[in-house]
């Protein structure tokens, strides 16, 4: 039994504080500390002591507890606007806990322009778990609508903006459409791409959001964590006992991280979408093809600003030629050639022949990921010398004079 399983639930309405503060504010609704610790210590340890046979603690196993990942988690569940909060091993052990929740012979429908570790996981789960797997195109919130099944579809997959096509899907109406037709099916929103400073999809209709907290939450790829957050405190339930009977729970020392790391995530994020702004203009003025959110050329330009507060800090762009777009990312001195995002660095890369080369060639295609496809996932830098760097870059490769 652990102590982040009764907390949330019977505690007063607190005080709700603008994101920036949020983020910096750890108000020790998590466990409190004996010694009065300014920085929530690491419960390096795999057991604790009862004060008795019959009596239990708090805390008896890490597995099942640990008043390192219980503050981290308490200090999420703030900013995601969650009832409850998990820390786990990494974002593809979120959704492993979050699929978890669907049967064999049950329905999900997911995006089609996922992160590639996402669409990995669900093709084992459509061959070995015989759970059916429809793709869509989430752009359009209609293109659902045939797909759900009263009773069948349990859960709908989605990610916003997507990386790399930075397409937006409509939360709000999708989630409608979802709890409409299927009142028992879940909507799951990966908020990696915005972190829960820019969006809260469970202020926005759906049931469950999940970050890989190896991204912006931790901010310098110094760790690999996931994050889970609900409402409703019986889903709640059903999630800690599959963390909790799978063993996936976030190590002390790794909770330790991630609650550093999230003190600053205001901070990052505002510098890294103010320079991806800057970015995307100085692109779009070559004459590239851009896809970011911050940019009124953008399809969806609207309906992301009526959900995120920003437009978050990774854009992608195409050169017109896969071997241009090779000596671009091989050109670049201040951009680091790296999977990956939400780093204080910055990033470049071709997700074809990195993030996303586990999905097959021909499915790439059918999804229209353009090969020569160049992702840039900026940082904290001087905006100027990344700007200087790409556009030398961008000349030895002859995208521009
Ligand atoms: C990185 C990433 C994941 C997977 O997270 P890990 O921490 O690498 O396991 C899932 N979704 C998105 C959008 C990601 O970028």
């Amino acid at each position: 039994m652990s102590a982040s399983k009764e907390k949330s639930a019977d505690q007063p309405e607190r005080r709700r504080y603008r994101p920036a503060t949020e983020c910096v504010f750890v108000d020790g609704t998590g466990v409190s500390d004996q010694y009065n610790a300014s920085s929530v210590p690491i419960y390096q340890t795999a057991t604790f002591k009862q004060a008795s046979a019959t009596e239990m603690g708090e805390y008896d196993y890490s597995r099942s507890g640990n008043p390192t990942r219980s503050n981290v988690e308490s200090h999420l569940a703030k900013l995601m606007g969650a009832t409850r909060a998990f820390a786990i091993a990494s974002g593809m052990s979120a959704l492993d806990v979050i699929t978890r929740l669907v049967k064999s012979g049950e329905e999900i429908i997911a995006g089609n322009d996922l992160y590639g570790g996402t669409n990995r996981l669900l093709t084992f789960l459509k061959t070995h778990n015989n759970i059916v797997v429809h793709h869509i195109d989430t752009t359009n919130s209609e293109t659902i609508l045939p797909y759900l099944k009263a009773g069948k579809t349990k859960m709908v997959l989605l990610e916003t903006p997507t990386n790399p096509l930075i397409k937006i899907a409509d939360i709000p109406t999708i989630s409608q459409h979802v709890h409409r037709v299927c009142p028992d099916a879940l909507v799951v929103v990966d908020n990696t791409m915005m972190s829960p400073y820019l969006q809260r999809p469970l202020e926005l209709g759906a049931d469950i959001t999940y970050h890989s907290g190896t991204k912006y939450l931790s901010g310098h790829h110094d760790l690999m964590a996931g994050v889970v957050g609900v409402k409703d405190n019986a889903l709640a339930e059903r999630i800690f006992f599959v963390i909790n009977a799978t063993g996936s729970a976030l190590s002390p020392f790794d909770s330790f991280l991630l609650l550093r790391g999230v003190k600053t995530l205001s901070v990052r994020m505002e510098t890294q979408q103010r320079n991806c702004q800057q970015i995307a203009e100085f692109l779009e003025a070559k004459g590239f093809k851009v896809r970011y959110p911050g940019l009124k050329s953008h399809p969806q330009y609207e309906l992301h600003h009526r959900m995120a507060l920003g437009s978050g800090a990774v854009l992608s762009f195409e050169t017109g030629d896969v071997e241009k777009s090779e000596k671009v990312v091989e050109s670049t001195k201040l951009w680091a050639i790296s999977v990956s995002f939400g780093c204080v660095n910055s990033l470049i890369s071709m997700p074809c022949r990195m993030s996303h080369a586990s999905i097959p060639a021909h499915v790439r295609k059918e999804r229209d990921l353009p090969e020569d496809l160049i992702r840039l996932c900026i940082g904290i830098e001087d905006v100027r010398d990344l700007i200087e760097d790409l556009e030398n870059a961008l000349r030895i490769a002859e995208c521009i004079q």
